[in-house]
Parts: C-alpha cells; sequence; structure tokens
C-alpha cells in the first residue's frame, strides 16, 4: 500500500495532541496551508478524492474528458474574452466568433450534439450579455485574488468581481457563471464556501467591501445572490481552515506510516458517478456509469428555434 506515492509533506513535524503544528523548527515562519477552493472543496467532498488529484503521484489515470466540464470552460472562456473586447465592441454579434474561438471539443457524443451544444451556449451567451451595460469594466475578470490566514494562504480565480455602489460607497461584488443544468438558489450562494473566500480576499485585496456574492445561471438566465457579513464570512474561513487542518493532519499520518487508504478515506455517495477517479476509486466501480456527455444531454437538446 502506498507505493509510488508522493506525500509532500514527509518532513514536516510530528502533530501534538492531534493538532497539525503550523511551525517547522523553532524561528522559522509558520508554513501556511496553499490552497484553492477546488483544493478545499476537493478534500470536503471526499477525502479519497483529495488523495487522488494532489498527494498520488503518480495520479490515478482519469476517465475521459467531460462534455459538460468543456462546455462550462468555453463558456466562461468566451465571457472573459468579451471583456478583453473595447466597450464599444461588447455587442451580442462578437459572441460567435468568441465562442468559436475557445470552444473545447471534448467528451460530445458526436459532431451532431457537439453543434447542438454550441447553439445552446450562443443563446445563453446572447441572453446573458443583454443584461450587461458594456461600458461598466468589472474590477476584475478572471483575476485572481489572494488572502492569508493565520493558517491558510489562500488564492483563487473570481470569473468576475464588479464594482458597485452602496449605500456607504463603492463595494464589491464576486459574480460566478454557471451553466449546470439545474438553477441555484440564494442557499447555494449563501452555502459557496468558494464565493465567500472570493469575497473575504477582494475585500482586503481591494481595500473595499466585498460581502455580495452572486452566481449567474446561465441557462435559466437567473442570478442567485447572498449579502455576506463579516462574521459570515469569518465562519467560512474558519471552516476552510478546519478543513486545512484536517488535511494536513492526514499527510501527516500517511508521512507518519499511517495507512493511506486510511487516513484519506472514502466517501461514496452520488458524486462517485462523476467523479474523474471513479475506475481507480474501490468505492468508485459500483457507482452507476454515465456517458462523457450525460450531463449536457438534456440541456442542449435542439428546439424548433434551432432548426
Ligand atoms: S469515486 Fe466516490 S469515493 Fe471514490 S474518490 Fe471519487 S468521490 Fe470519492
Amino acid at each position: 500500500m502506498g507505493r509510488g506515492l508522493s506525500y509532500g509533506r514527509s518532513s514536516a513535524p510530528r502533530a501534538r495532541g492531534g493538532e497539525p503544528e503550523q511551525l517547522g523548527f523553532e524561528g522559522m515562519p509558520e508554513r501556511l496551508f496553499v490552497c484553492t477552493p477546488s483544493k478545499l472543496g476537493a478534500y470536503a467532498d471526499c477525502p479519497r478524492r483529495y488523495r487522488y488529484s494532489y498527494v498520488d503521484r503518480p495520479a490515478p489515470p482519469k476517465g475521459p474528458p467531460w462534455a459538460h466540464n468543456s462546455l462550462g470552460a468555453s463558456v466562461h472562456t468566451a465571457l472573459r474574452n468579451w471583456y478583453a473586447l473595447p466597450a464599444e465592441r461588447r455587442q451580442p454579434e462578437a459572441l460567435p466568433t468568441l465562442l468559436k474561438g475557445t470552444w473545447v471539443r471534448e467528451g460530445y457524443r458526436d459532431e451532431e450534439q457537439e453543434r447542438a451544444a454550441y447553439r445552446r451556449s450562443l443563446q445563453w451567451l446572447e441572453s446573458y450579455v443583454e443584461t450587461l451595460d458594456p461600458a461598466v469594466e468589472p474590477m476584475g475578470v478572471e483575476r485572481v485574488v489572494a488572502v492569508k490566514t493565520a493558517v491558510l494562504a489562500f488564492n483563487g480565480r473570481a470569473d468576475r468581481i464588479d464594482s458597485r455602489s452602496g449605500p456607504d460607497g463603492p463595494e464589491l461584488a464576486i459574480v460566478d457563471y454557471k451553466t449546470g443544468r439545474t438553477g441555484l438558489d440564494a442557499d447555494d450562494a449563501r452555502g459557496s464556501q468558494a464565493l465567500a473566500l472570493y469575497a473575504y480576499a477582494a475585500e482586503r485585496v481591494f481595500r473595499r467591501p466585498c460581502r455580495r456574492v452572486e452566481l449567474h445561471h446561465l441557462p435559466t438566465g437567473t442570478v442567485a445572490a447572498h449579502d455576506h457579513t463579516a462574521e459570515s464570512l469569518a465562519r467560512q474561513v474558519s471552516r476552510a481552515e478546519d478543513t486545512a487542518r484536517d488535511i494536513v493532519a492526514a499527510e501527516r499520518a500517511v508521512a507518519d506510516g499511517a495507512d493511506p487508504d486510511e487516513a484519506f478515506p472514502t466517501a461514496p455517495g452520488p458524486i462517485c458517478t462523476w467523479c474523474d477517479y471513479r475506475k481507480s476509486c474501490p468505492a468508485g466501480v459500483s457507482a452507476p456509469a454515465k456517458d462523457p456527455w450525460a450531463a449536457i444531454e438534456r440541456s442542449v437538446t435542439p428546439t424548433r428555434d434551432d432548426e
């Protein structure tokens, strides 16, 4: 067990009293846990998935690319490039070229399905940009924000950071684009640790209040929003720090000889069906298999408008 695994913290000091230490050697600066929202989310969803993604080297083979990831990446990049245009060229007519230029082809059943997905994505984008004022420059587009706490060195790339006027002056809002099948509600925005961490980091990077977080669901044209408080952001940061401590403790346990399968247990559930490591994972092999295009089948089914 554990052969071929590489645990980057094998020289880390032992945990005492069950708590991971932050100090390497006396007098040395604290070792912060470097993380992104995806890294924290992977562990929170399933410790074993975290291990496969970030610890095991070589990593186990992944399944084939998913069409929904290709579609999401294409739409995100098209929107980033839309904002890279001069304001006077941010018009719906620019979208077909932008989308073609960023289109990711992997995961679709065949060309017919891929074409339907392209047309549907273009419709989403056309409707979405109608809601945007081309003259308004966001504070950041796919902007990396980073912040350190006592435990974490967090960095993440926010889809968009808007500057808006609030009751007490300019304030920021975090915007995250979504292209999944199902709509989202305010609870999704409130509960998103990624959005909260972006807001916490953006407030410090730009030295402006950033409490508003929004999920923009392009297929339905809906916005799910939440206004955080300083306390609710602090709670999310504290939860992220707890996750980081758990990860460090698991990695350290393995470095100290624990069985990696026990230190990073599986957490089987519906997510296994969509997990890239399903075929490599003892708990995932029994999860129902889906075609790489299964998640987009309904959302891109051609309608009469497409004919
Ligand atoms: S298949 Fe399921 S249990 Fe296995 S790593 Fe993926 S999410 Fe975790």
